[in-house]
């Protein structure tokens, strides 16, 4: 099988092994939800809903009038018992609605079903996708809508669907490519009308040879069933290209380049080359926004690792906390290292099992006492390891070395902005320097000054 990929990048072990045979299941529903107010990258949202209030599953709970933001929704039926501030996986406290369950389970009035929806005005798909509260569900929980509205003078001629999923551990999006290929193929299709565009692209890789196959089958059957209109024109050509099994194949401008061979500039984003990029799990979730009308309450998570007893795909609502689901996978084993929200590589290790799923969780990672060790780091040995491996082609060697000494400017300079944190410096490192966190400290310094 020929597979496309990019230049440098690594190959941590997998871990796959635990979940990727195991269906998705439900979990079960908890007795109460936090769900924070901001769950994406942009303008958090305001309460709709006061202390006391009655609500039901898709109800709105939150919004914002930022274009770059997205409202938040119910995902249990109950009622609201307290608002506030509480602990949210990326280790700020974010304002959250608590809502307690009250065993009705039963879906808002007024969701809107649309059997035509190919049909509809793309204005209409535009707004459907925004009021659904869908943002990106592979981890940067950037608003879905905004990458919807390209300017006229970045024109798109392609859609990706990131059906990579290289980070170790994970299988939530093998998993749905398995079992929901229709929907992740008529999401991209939904995508692609929008867009205007007639090249369509899912990006696998390799070590999934049967969602490779699921996914290929699929995309061939549904280019055949016709639309009664797509654009006025002939179906649409979509393509399931095989990538290497490589760190970090499924970041976005890694995607872009094994796939259509095109380099984003520095400081650009996909859109500067004519390409949108989105999430197996992001594309479901608008198909059935467009198709049943439904708001984003739900998500297919990994729930894994040498710390968990019964490791699981599960889906979850969001609002779920951790330790509900980590009960729900049979419980901790033995001495625990760490708790990770999402995988090891990019994932934020948590300080309490009170934190809940938000919409940009893709798992939850326990790692046993054994497998973690605190280590000093050293000096840099200049063994050059960093700069060989980093798949932006940056030096984190240099750009750690003048964080370290406080001159945040001249890191500027080395192009510490284009970084996409994906910790693979920092994985190579002999003299094990947190590369990483270097870096992101450099961004937050420089994004302070502005
Ligand atoms: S510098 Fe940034 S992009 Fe390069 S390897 Fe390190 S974390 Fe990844
Ligand atoms: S990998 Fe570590 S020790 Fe080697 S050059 Fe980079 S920072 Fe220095």
């Amino acid at each position: 099988m020929k597979v496309a990929t990019f230049e440098r990048g690594v190959h941590p072990s997998s871990h796959k092994e635990l979940t990727e045979n195991k269906s998705i299941i439900n979990a079960t529903i908890p007795e109460k939800v936090i769900i924070p107010l901001s769950q994406h990258l942009g303008a958090p949202c305001n309460s709709t809903v006061s202390i006391g209030d009655e609500v039901k599953r898709g109800q709105v709970i939150g919004v914002s009038d930022s274009f770059v933001s997205a409202p938040v929704h119910s995902s249990i039926c109950g009622k609201v018992i307290a608002i506030g501030e509480f602990p949210h996986p990326s280790g700020k406290d974010v304002i959250s609605v608590v809502i307690e369950e009250d065993g009705m389970d039963e879906w808002v009035d007024g969701l809107k079903e649309n059997p035509d929806y190919i049909n509809l005005p793309l204005e209409d798909l535009r707004r459907i996708i925004r009021d659904a509260g869908i943002v990106g569900l592979g981890g940067a929980a950037f608003p879905t809508h905004v990458k919807l509205s390209p300017p006229k003078e970045k024109p798109i001629d392609s859609v990706i669907i990131n059906g990579a999923e290289c980070e170790p551990y994970l299988t939530a999006d093998h998993r749905l490519m398995l079992e929901n290929p229709s929907e992740i193929i008529n999401g991209l299709k939904i995508l692609m009308k929008i867009l205007g565009v007639k090249k369509g692209y899912v990006g696998i890789e390799e070590n999934k040879p049967d969602a490779i196959k699921t996914m290929t089958d699929t995309a061939s059957k549904e280019h055949h069933k016709k639309s009664k209109d797509f654009l006025g024109t002939p179906e649409p050509d979509i393509n399931v290209v095989p990538l290497e099994a490589k760190y970090p194949q499924g970041a976005e401008k890694m995607l872009i380049k094994a796939i259509l061979n095109r380099e984003v500039p520095a400081g650009g984003l996909p859109m500067d080359v004519g390409v949108v990029v989105h999430n197996v799990g992001t594309t479901k979730a608008i198909y059935d926004a467009v198709r049943f009308g439904r708001p984003l309450i739900e998500r297919v998570i990994t729930v894994t690792g040498k710390g968990i007893k019964e490791p699981k795909n599960l889906r979850v609502r969001i609002g779920t906390l951790f330790s509900h689901l980590i009960e729900e996978c049979g419980g901790l084993n033995g001495k625990i290292g760490k708790v990770i929200a999402g995988g090891p590589m990019m994932g934020i290790a948590q300080y309490t099992l009170d934190v809940p799923v938000v919409k940009g969780t893709s798992g939850i990672l326990v790692l046993s006492a054994d497998e973690v060790s605190v280590e000093e780091y050293g000096p840099c040995i200049r063994c050059g390891r960093c700069i060989d491996y980093c798949p932006m082609g940056l030096q984190p060697s240099i750009i750690s070395i003048l964080v370290e000494k406080g001159r945040y400017d001249e890191a500027r300079g080395y192009d510490c902005m284009d970084c996409f944190e994906c910790g693979t410096c920092a994985y190579v490192c002999p003299a094990r320097r947190p590369l990483v966190q270097f870096i992101k400290l450099a961004k937050l310094e420089l994004s302070r000054k502005g």
